[in-house]
């Protein structure tokens, strides 16, 4: 089976998570600091702060700064998480719509925009960066605080440069599938002072010394055995990052000229989490039986996302969910596919993605 994800885990990892195991320190330690270290300088910001998950990171960002009842405008084109955590908040949820990538569309959040918008989250969809200075233009103009969903999105860079994460609070997971993996984890990232202390604090019992309080915090940190497991990726994450876009290269011309199959657009800070393309109304076939056809053939894909994240009975009936018109979102859960990218790919398995595509939807 070509697989969709596979996690680069080495024999390095292997040797220093038995490190860790080995010292009896398995909490938190020099590691997970190793860890904040080089997602700090990755991401060019002061502070990087390791928790438990990229949902905690999510979590966290909105309890820091959204008051109950604050208006919290992002995708309806994402990950639960992100709607999941700001409802935790207590937020209002609003939704703009996406452009045909699939990432907020700044048109639309400028029509969205109003006075109670407190919080713009833009989520780096497939690790495609958004369009982060317009985006940030719009949040001045009402005074919102920007919450990157950057869990897909480790390394990439937006047009300016810049990289993900280090607009004011950038939020990344080191889930199993995700880029780097610590099979579970998330960080935190800001050149704000105060704020990455107050995440330190709050993942910590509220407390910076041992048993003085001083706020009610929990428990959101990250373990030294996760810490020792992705650390290694991270000395790779350029070669890494480098493979899944000459990856993204190859599929893109092999699968150029199909009726009813449109390729994503490069971008050069895209650090293709995944690949995903769309089959169109127009094409020999349906999505889902190009899906059949590549499972029958031993490769895997992937519909990111089935529908809009507040497309379901537990959203659509929350006082705090604010669904609204998204054909644009709205079409592209009908037509995505996610295809294998990963950098554990030969270029045998990507040949077999191609030409599986190819004469399935050849007319
Ligand atoms: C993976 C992901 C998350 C959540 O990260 P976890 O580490 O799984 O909690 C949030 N948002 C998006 C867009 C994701 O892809």
């Amino acid at each position: 089976m070509i697989r969709l994800s596979q996690p680069h885990v080495g024999e390095r990892s292997v040797q220093l998570v038995s490190e860790v195991i080995r010292s009896g320190q398995l909490a938190s330690g020099p590691y997970v600091s190793e860890l904040e270290t080089r997602v700090a300088a990755l991401t060019g910001v002061a502070h990087a702060v390791a928790v438990s998950s990229g949902t905690a990171a999510l979590e966290m960002a909105f309890e820091a700064t959204l008051r109950p009842g604050d208006t919290v405008l992002t995708t309806p084109f994402t990950f639960a998480a992100t709607l999941n955590s700001a409802l935790r908040a207590g937020a209002v949820v609003r939704f703009a719509d996406v452009d045909e990538e699939g990432n907020l569309d700044p048109e639309s959040v400028w029509a969205e925009l109003d006075s109670s918008v407190t919080a713009i989250v833009p989520v780096h969809l497939y690790g495609r960066p958004c369009a982060m200075i317009e985006l940030a233009r719009a949040a001045d103009e009402v005074g919102a605080i920007i919450v990157e969903d950057a869990a897909q999105a480790l390394g990439a860079r937006d047009s300016s440069g810049r990289a993900v994460g280090s607009w004011q609070i950038g939020c990344f997971s080191l889930y199993a599938t995700k880029n780097v993996s610590a099979g579970e984890g998330g960080v935190l990232t800001t050149d704000d002072d105060r704020l990455a202390g107050w995440f330190r604090r709050f993942a910590n019992q509220g407390s910076s010394t041992r048993y003085e309080y001083e706020m009610v915090g929990t428990n959101r940190r990250l373990t030294d055995i996760q810490a020792a497991l992705a650390l290694p990726q991270f000395d790779e994450i350029t070669a890494l990052t480098e493979r899944r876009r000459d990856n993204a290269e190859r599929l893109r011309a092999g699968l150029t000229g199909l009726t009813g199959l449109r390729l994503p657009s490069d971008h050069p800070g895209h650090v293709y989490h995944q690949f995903t393309v769309r089959v169109t109304a127009d094409a020999r076939l349906s999505r889902d039986s190009l899906r059949q056809h590549l499972r029958d053939a031993g490769i895997e894909s992937g519909v990111h996302y089935p529908r809009l994240v507040y497309d379901y009975p537990c959203y659509l009936t929350h006082p705090g969910v604010k669904p609204g018109d998204h054909p644009v979102a709205s079409r592209l859960t009908r037509e995505v596919l996610s295809l294998p990218v990963h950098p554990g790919l030969t270029t045998a398995e990507i040949e077999k993605v191609i030409d599986t595509v190819r004469s399935v939807l050849r007319a």
